[in-house]
């Protein structure tokens, strides 16, 4: 990292300049500053206090400390930024890289580039890389920047991605789910179980009733249609589900 922070001022200006780090939104000082937002960090992060202090530093960065204490400040702002973006202001920020498309586009065609968004494929550090959620086909796909396959995915979370399209309802509902639909001389191909299976569900939203039973004897395919928040299965019918 150190041949990197040439001409920043600070060490986590430095992380955010990274090559492939501009996923990442900046932590503003004052929510650093806040004991109420690390709490528990404490416990999890083995070097929690000088970390903290390394990111709270206004000095200049100049690469001289160890390797190592940087990668444990990198990995407490990882941690921190996994809370940070899930509140109103974090949200915003990383509206306004959304909107610039710094998270890419995603590659199905008939998504017609939807601007992808960062998640995590669970909430503890050192698992594994960053991936990205597209609200079109509501799937996740590995990294196609190089650069972000060394950033860890616990930086993001689980929740994020979907929280965010909770909170700007205007660009959920700008999206339109588009599954792609196999076809033989222009006749749809006719699948009986998936058929039936939606029909089910249908049955059971009719009658007030939880389909979470049946959502639950859905292939993996389509039950990832299903977005998560905290870890926790949330019904949600989309155009995939129930058009
Ligand atoms: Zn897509």
């Amino acid at each position: 990292m150190a041949s990197s922070s040439v001409g920043y001022a600070t060490f986590i200006d430095a992380l955010c300049g990274l090559r492939g780090y501009q996923i990442l939104a900046r932590i503003p000082d004052e929510y650093l500053r806040d004991a109420f937002n690390l709490t528990g960090l404490s416990t999890e992060h083995p070097y929690f206090n000088e970390s903290l202090k390394i990111l709270l530093s206004r000095s200049h960065f100049d690469g001289s400390m160890t390797s190592e204490a940087a990668e444990n400040a990198k990995l407490l702002y990882g941690m921190i930024h996994a809370r940070y973006i899930t509140t109103t202001h974090g949200l915003g920020r990383m509206r306004e890289k959304y909107t610039k498309g710094i998270f890419g586009t995603c590659m199905r065609c008939s998504c017609a580039k939807t601007g992808l968004l960062p998640v995590g494929a669970n909430d503890q550090p050192g698992v594994t890389s960053v991936k990205f959620f597209c609200p079109t086909c509501q799937d996740v796909y590995h990294p196609t920047v190089k650069a972000h396959t060394t950033i860890d995915g616990a930086f993001f979370g689980t929740t994020f991605p979907h929280l965010f399209m909770f909170q700007h309802t205007a660009l959920h509902s700008a999206v339109n789910p588009r599954p792609y639909v196999p076809k033989i001389f222009g006749f749809a191909i006719y699948d009986e179980k998936w058929s039936k299976k939606r029909a089910a569900i249908a049955r059971r939203r009719i009658r007030g009733e939880d389909p979470a039973e049946d959502l639950a004897k859905l292939p993996p395919r389509q039950a990832a249609m299903v977005p998560r928040l905290s870890g926790q299965r949330f019904v949600v019918f989309d155009g995939a589900i129930d058009e």
